[in-house]
């Protein structure tokens, strides 16, 4: 509470008087903007952001190998891209933007219209523990903007958190960004105060209570959610490609992904052919127990809730990859468990090394059962037919969708990444991060006035 008190909300409602503008706007600016690498203080006044990475690499990758004994996925670059992709463009995204005039309207031709972005005010992330950095990067875009900004970081990374803690409170002004460390009391606490808005990335039913927080203050909300994402293997489809995506899906983050492969729907025909498939790719790998780097199930409670779903499983195992189960290491190998529709495995999220195969008898059966379900965040297809992946695009509606690929448009930098339905709402990525924690203003200038006249 004693923190909160110190942060300043950008003066943005006298945005329109010109000493405000430079004022409140260079302030905010001064920290990220100084340093696009584009002008004279380049190198006196290097970004914190950029210098916080950077310098501290190696201990940010060994805070995150600490919580989820893995080795760094380009963590720390690609929350990098995202800072250097803020700085390179902010100019043109904090720009007025010029609206023609046109059509019938009160306004005249003499007059001039802008869009005047402006920040909202104060920001707050709250982040899952699985990629702690990175679902946290849009902090960038949110001080591009100009607003101030807390992250709170996930209670189950507590070696990430505190050192996250340590080096913002070193490289920022607490009252323009700050990281508030704890679990749920202190999130709730947090959430009794008044923000200009909530980046939520985290599970559906925990999205609900922020968002009713959200609604007693009217603050909008941007929800980064998770789902069951589905995999169609048609006949047509290449095996080599989809057990490379799956593979990589399960074994990265042990799973524990949300854009990660959560089921495979296929048709009886082809079960057993994608089961030697993918068996014959893990095996090939040999015992993971064994890699150092290769990540754990997070915690105990989500070792015992993914043992849980195996247990109910009643010898529908269909593989299990080398290695030994191992509560002490929270080890648990891949599996591949061939299931019905209603078994316990297709009610929740995996989040985890068990990939359910579902039969079902036609694409158009497919199409049906992604329907009928929640919107997922990812949906994937593995064809080559033409006339499928258009009626799977066109048919199903998700947050996103590779054709070919798992996760592979998650990654792809042009793209924004979010979700729809109950996976999410709301896009980030960039120019659409910018967009969101900003308010397009639009201005009208009369009597022969222009933007540039005015500064
Ligand atoms: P979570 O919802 O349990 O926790 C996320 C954050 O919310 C944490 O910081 C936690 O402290 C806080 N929190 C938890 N319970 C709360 C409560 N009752 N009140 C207030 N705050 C609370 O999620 P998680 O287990 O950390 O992450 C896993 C989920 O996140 C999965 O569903 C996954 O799909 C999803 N996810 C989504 C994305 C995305 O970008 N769409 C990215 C990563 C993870």
């Amino acid at each position: 509470k004693k923190r909160l008190e110190k942060f300043n909300r950008p003066h943005h409602r006298t945005c329109c008087t010109k000493g405000v503008i430079m004022k409140g706007h260079s302030k905010r600016l001064k920290f990220v903007r100084l340093t696009t690498g584009k002008n004279q203080y380049q190198q006196t006044v290097p970004n914190p952001h950029r210098t916080l990475l950077t310098t501290h690499k190696k201990e940010l990758d060994d805070s995150i190998f600490a919580d989820l004994h893995r080795s760094s996925f380009s963590d720390v670059d690609s929350t990098l891209q995202e800072v250097v992709g803020t700085l390179d463009n902010i100019d043109a995204w904090t720009a007025p933007k010029k609206v023609p005039v046109g059509g019938p309207q009160l306004s005249a031709d003499t007059d001039s219209l802008y869009l005047v972005p402006e920040p909202l005010g104060v920001v707050l992330i709250i982040s899952p523990w699985n990629f702690p950095l990175v679902t946290s990067a849009s902090l960038a875009a949110a001080l591009a903007a100009g607003n101030t900004v807390i992250v709170k970081p996930s209670e189950l990374d507590p070696t990430f958190s505190a050192v996250f803690a340590k080096l913002v409170a070193k490289y920022f002004d607490e009252k323009e960004f700050a990281v508030v460390e704890g679990g749920i009391p202190e999130t709730t606490e947090l959430l009794k105060e008044r923000f200009d808005h909530i980046l939520y990335t985290g599970c559906p039913p925990v999205a609900k209570i922020i968002m009713a927080a959200a609604a007693k203050h009217l603050t909008p909300v941007t929800l980064e959610l998770g789902g069951k994402n589905p995999v169609f293997v048609d006949e047509s489809a290449d095996l080599s490609l989809l057990a490379q995506g799956i593979v990589f899906a399960k074994l990265l983050n042990a799973g524990q992904i949300c854009i990660c492969a959560d089921y495979i729907l296929t048709t009886p025909s082809m079960k057993p052919k994608i089961i030697a498939a993918l068996s014959s790719a893990f095996d090939a790998l040999g015992d993971m127990s064994k890699v150092k780097e290769n990540a754990r199930i997070v915690n105990d409670r989500h070792f015992q809730r993914l043992m849980g779903l195996l247990q109910k499983t009643k010898g529908k195992v269909a593989y299990k990859a080398v290695g030994e189960i191992s509560q002490a290491d929270k080890f648990i190998p891949a599996h591949l468990i061939d299931v019905e529709a209603e078994d316990e495995f297709m009610k929740e999220e995996v989040f985890g090394p068990l990939l359910p195969i579902l039969s079902v008898p036609s694409f158009d059966a497919a199409l049906d059962y992604i329907k009928r379900n929640e919107k997922p965040l990812a949906a994937y297809l593995y064809t080559s037919n033409k006339e499928q992946s258009t009626r799977f695009i066109k048919e199903t509606s998700s947050g996103g969708v590779t054709v070919n690929g798992i996760m592979t448009h998650v990654f792809a930098p042009g793209l924004p990444f979010g979700g729809v339905g109950n996976s999410g709402m709301g896009r980030l990525h960039g120019k659409y991060s910018f967009d969101i924690f900003s308010h397009e203003k639009p201005v009208c200038l009369r009597s022969g006035l222009t933007y540039k006249n005015i500064l």
